[in-house]
């Protein structure tokens, strides 16, 4: 299956010179939906994997169905004040300033191997930040896996070290 098909490139969205990749035209496609979902299952069913993490909210998009098909659990990753328990944060940069990313303090028990997941890797700051959460509580990244990679940011520098696969690239 051609993935890129079901992509939709939205020019000047969310700001001027953008050109935003909107995964929704794959998601609401039944046949291509199931066929990311088990690439990336294929990807993963043989690192040993507990727990499923992902950042809001497309993360959780892609990663969900991955966790119910290997039979894992899935821990979200979100914004600061959305999760009900106790928490640990990380600040990660953003294009203009700075924002939180949280996760519950017990959602991951030490030594436990982590599937993250998100939609796309643009400068790889959410996934970097995501990977200080998961390593913090003493899971171990066995693997991270996106939609999309924007090999032009280069992201992939801040994930050096760590087994990261992709299902498309622009
Ligand atoms: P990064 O932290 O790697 O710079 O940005 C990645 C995050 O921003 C991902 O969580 C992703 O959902 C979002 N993002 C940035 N650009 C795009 C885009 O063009 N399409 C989609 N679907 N998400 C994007």
């Amino acid at each position: 299956m051609n993935f890129k098909d079901y992509i939709t490139i939205v020019p000047d969205w969310p700001k001027p010179g953008i050109k935003f990749k909107d995964i929704s035209t794959l998601m609401d496609n039944g046949e291509a939906y199931r066929a990311a979902t088990d690439e990336i299952m294929k990807y993963a069913k043989d690192k040993e994997i507990d727990i499923i993490v992902g950042p809001e909210a497309r993360g959780f998009i892609v990663g969900c169905p991955v966790a119910y098909a290997l039979g894992v659990g899935f821990a979200p990753v979100r914004k600061e004040g959305k999760l009900p328990r106790e928490v640990i944060k990380v600040d990660y940069g953003l294009e203009y300033g700075k924002d939180v990313l949280t996760i519950h303090k017990d959602a991951i028990k030490p030594g436990q191997r982590v599937l993250i997941t998100d939609d796309l890797l643009a400068t790889g700051g959410t996934i970097e930040a995501t990977i200080k959460l998961v390593e913090e509580l003493g899971g171990v990244v066995a693997g991270i896996a996106f939609l999309i990679e924007l090999s032009y940011l280069d992201g992939r520098e801040k994930l050096e070290g760590y087994d990261v696969f992709t299902l498309m690239t622009y």
